[in-house]
C-alpha cells in the first residue's frame, strides 16, 4: 500500500479529548495490516543507520517502536507513564495545557553513550518528546532523532526540541 493511502486510514475526531481539539486517531491504521506495514516501513526508513536502540513512548509509540525495531533489528526502551514500572531509572515531569504529565524510564535499559531514536505517533505541543529526550539524556544516552507519524505543525512542537532532527511522515 502507498504511504499516502495508509496515512488516510488515520481518523480525525472532532472535540476529543476536549472541545475544539481535532484528535488524530491511529486505531484504524493499526488495525489495517497493509497500512500498518506501509507506515512501519516508512518510519523504519527515518531511523539513522548508527542508532543502537529505539525509545517508544506509551502507548501508541510502543506499537510503532516494536514494529520498527523488528524491521530494523533494534530493541526498544519503553518510555512509560508514571506508576507502571517496578524500578525507575529516571523521571521527567512536564507541563500540559492543564496540569502536568511525566515520563519514566526503567532501570538498566539505556546504557551511557547509546544512540537512541525516539518514536511516537503524534507530535503536538512537543512536551512529550522533549521530556523523553531529557529522560534519555539524563540516563547518558545520545538522542539520535525523533520520528513520528503525524506532526501537528500548528502547535509548534519542534520549538521544544531545538536542534534535533524531527522526521514526520505527515505534517498537518
Ligand atoms: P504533545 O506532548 O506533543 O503535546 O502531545 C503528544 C502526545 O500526546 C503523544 O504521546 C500523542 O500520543 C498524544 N497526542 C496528542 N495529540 C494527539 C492526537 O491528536 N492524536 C493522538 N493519537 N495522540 C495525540
Amino acid at each position: 500500500m502507498e504511504l499516502a493511502q495508509a496515512l488516510g486510514r488515520i481518523a480525525e475526531v472532532p472535540d476529543f479529548p476536549e472541545p475544539g481539539v481535532l484528535f488524530r486517531d491511529l486505531s484504524p491504521l493499526f488495525a489495517d495490516a497493509a497500512a500498518f506495514a506501509a507506515v512501519t516501513d516508512a518510519l523504519a526508513g527515518t531511523v539513522d543507520p548508527g542508532v543502537d536502540l529505539l525509545a517508544g513512548v506509551e502507548a501508541r509509540g510502543f506499537l510503532l517502536a516494536a514494529a520498527v525495531g523488528y524491521a530494523r533489528g533494534l530493541g526498544v526502551a519503553l518510555v512509560r507513564k508514571p506508576g507502571k514500572l517496578p524500578s525507575v531509572a529516571g523521571r521527567v515531569d512536564y507541563a500540559l495545557e492543564y496540569g502536568t504529565a511525566s515520563v519514566e524510564l526503567p532501570t538498566g535499559i539505556v546504557r551511557p553513550g547509546q544512540r537512541v531514536a525516539v518514536l511516537d505517533d503524534v507530535l503536538a505541543t512537543g512536551g512529550t518528546v522533549a521530556a523523553t529526550c531529557k529522560l534519555l539524556e539524563d540516563a547518558g544516552a545520545v538522542v539520535a532523532g525523533i520520528s513520528v507519524v503525524v506532526e501537528l505543525a500548528g502547535l509548534g512542537g519542534r520549538a521544544l526540541v531545538p536542534g534535533r532532527e524531527v522526521r514526520a511522515l505527515e505534517t498537518c
